[in-house]
């Protein structure tokens, strides 16, 4: 008799051990009692060619990549998705049948999907977004919030060239702020996005003035640790909607989950409880 083979996916990053991947896709493979496994990779740059042409035959179907490999993993696909193409990363591999690797890039999708569940009522398309920061993941989302119909991006960066980058690679609709007019921008954002790494724990406070912020405005940040950022306690005083980063985080991973493990994964409290440990 032959038994089935168990499919295997994991995450390849260097360093690894803080990723909360495993813990993640583990919890959803319990919950729908699937044989599978997830488990986190550390792959050193100059072996990701190697490790990625031999992960199928070890029956891998498929993986996430994270920092440093988003974009130099992209050398190593046959196929990459339009919206990984746009955002220049790929964080998300599908081995296929035929023996070709399929990158896709969900990082887009998981920052949409996180405002819709944690801000129902938000509409992209309600008015101009403001971004803060124009780093790796500012151009997931300021893809995918041009995909998901905002106006207009003021997007605004400590580093001009960075914005100037997003602007020529993205187009009209971006439109770029001096970093030090930042706080003069707020009160025209629908919505407001946080992706630079200020106010994560370690790290310097995000020193953006936010008295011009109205109470109309969505306001989200990147940066889960801490889940509450000052940045997101003061736009919640003012009496904004807020949405965490977490859901961010959980999201980007239903789509990989659903092609390797056949099974679409719910994003619900409990799987943030999980995760949160
Ligand atoms: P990155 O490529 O290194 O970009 C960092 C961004 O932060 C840049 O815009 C950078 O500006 C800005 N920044 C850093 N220090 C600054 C300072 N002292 N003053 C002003 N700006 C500063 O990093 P990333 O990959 O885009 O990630 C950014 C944050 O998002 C991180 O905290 C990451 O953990 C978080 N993230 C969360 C999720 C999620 O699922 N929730 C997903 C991806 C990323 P310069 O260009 O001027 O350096």
């Amino acid at each position: 008799m032959t038994l089935p083979s168990i499919p295997l996916a994991g995450v390849i990053g260097n360093p690894i051990a803080h990723s909360k991947s495993p813990v993640l896709h583990g919890h959803w493979l319990k919950t729908y009692d699937i044989a599978g496994h997830y488990v986190p990779l550390e792959v050193e740059a100059d072996a990701l060619g190697d490790v990625l042409k031999a992960m199928p035959k070890m029956g891998f179907v498929g993986c996430n990549v994270t920092i440093p490999h988003k974009e130099r993993v992209m050398q190593f696909v046959d196929q990459i998705t339009d919206r990984a193409t746009l955002i220049g990363a790929v964080n998300t591999l599908i081995f296929l049948n035929d023996g070709s690797i399929l990158g896709d890039n969900t990082d887009g999708y998981g920052f949409i999907e996180n405002l819709r569940q944690g801000a129902p009522e938000w509409d992209a398309s309600a008015g101009p977004a403001v971004v803060l920061g124009a780093g790796g993941a500012a151009r997931a989302v300021v893809a995918s919030l041009l995909d998901a119909g905002a106006p207009e991006i003021l997007l605004t960066n400590r580093t001009r060239v960075r914005a100037d980058k997003l602007r020529e690679d993205f187009g009209a609709r971006v439109k770029v702020v001096e970093w030090v007019q930042a706080g003069n921008i707020l009160e025209e954002g629908a919505t407001l996005v946080n992706t630079t790494s200020l106010g994560m724990t370690g790290k310097s406070e995000l020193r953006v003035p936010m008295d011009g912020l109205r109470k109309e405005t969505v306001v989200t940040d990147l940066v889960y640790t801490p889940l509450t950022t000052n940045f997101l306690r003061t736009a919640n005083e003012i009496g904004c909607v807020t949405v965490d980063g977490l859901g961010m985080l959980l999201h980007q991973a239903v789509p990989g989950f659903e092609r390797w493990f056949g099974r679409r994964p719910v994003v619900d409290d409990e799987t943030r409880r999980v995760v949160l440990g």
